[in-house]
């Protein structure tokens, strides 16, 4: 793979990719990388670090507890981990079903500020991916809206990895109207987050306002533990 980017080779690339709009917020995907990488990311002003596993997460903002970082959980969630994510995390930007809004709600603790939360939708009906079907993601965004302790900002997706670029311009770009249409009813929804190492650029000039950049920013991730 080639070499990894800097934050600020991925900034000027982004803005050029985003035409009129403002560029999107890079969250850097932490899944497998040390402490010390994301430490050392940090220490260059990146703010925003998504993670997978709940587990190591927690290991990583313990050793980390004297940054001041915002944690996004991006990986799929069990209802048995959802008292965790409610308490040690900034953000859930894989919500996929109903089921886990109350719990969610119910453990945000009161002293926190409500939980970030996208809706992740599975925009090419791939049965090997989460989140829910498009024709679902009104009714969750409805039922997350509802709940004070919840924050609704958005949607998450992860199109194909379709070799074909115009294929993943094409569901970024049905993303991007399901998110105007969603917003229209629902203004706190100031968050789409799509694009990762191979197509921030094109998710870009799509109306991302957020991409997830793992490996182009950390180089080759090790394999998980
Ligand atoms: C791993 C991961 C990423 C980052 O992938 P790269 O191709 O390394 O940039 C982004 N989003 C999700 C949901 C991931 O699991």
């Amino acid at each position: 793979m080639s070499k990894p980017l800097t934050l600020a080779e991925i900034s000027a690339r982004l803005a050029t990719a985003s035409l009129d709009r403002p560029p999107p917020r890079v969250l850097a995907v932490s899944k497998t990388q040390p402490a010390s990488a994301v430490r050392a990311l940090a220490l260059q002003g990146q703010r925003h670090f998504g993670e997978n596993y709940v587990q190591e997460a927690l290991a990583k903002q313990a050793e980390l507890a004297d940054l001041a970082l915002s944690w996004h959980l991006i990986g799929p969630l069990q209802s048995n981990k959802c008292r965790e994510v409610a308490t040690h995390f900034d953000w859930l930007a894989s919500l996929d079903r109903p089921k886990l809004v109350p719990l969610l709600a119910r453990f945000r603790p009161a002293d926190a500020a409500p939980l970030n939360v996208l809706v992740q939708v599975n925009i090419d009906d791939e049965s090997s991916k989460s989140g829910c079907a498009p024709a679902d993601a009104p009714p969750l965004c409805g039922l997350v809206a509802g709940e004070p302790r919840l924050n609704l900002r958005g949607l998450m997706a992860i199109p194909a990895p379709h070799p074909d670029r115009a294929r993943r311009r094409d569901a970024f770009r049905r993303m991007r109207a399901l998110f105007d249409e969603l917003r229209a009813r629902h203004p706190s929804m100031d968050t789409l987050s799509m694009g990762m190492s191979d197509d921030f650029e094109l998710a870009a000039a799509e109306g991302a306002t957020e991409v997830r950049i793992g490996s182009a920013l950390f180089g080759a991730r090790p394999p998980k533990a």
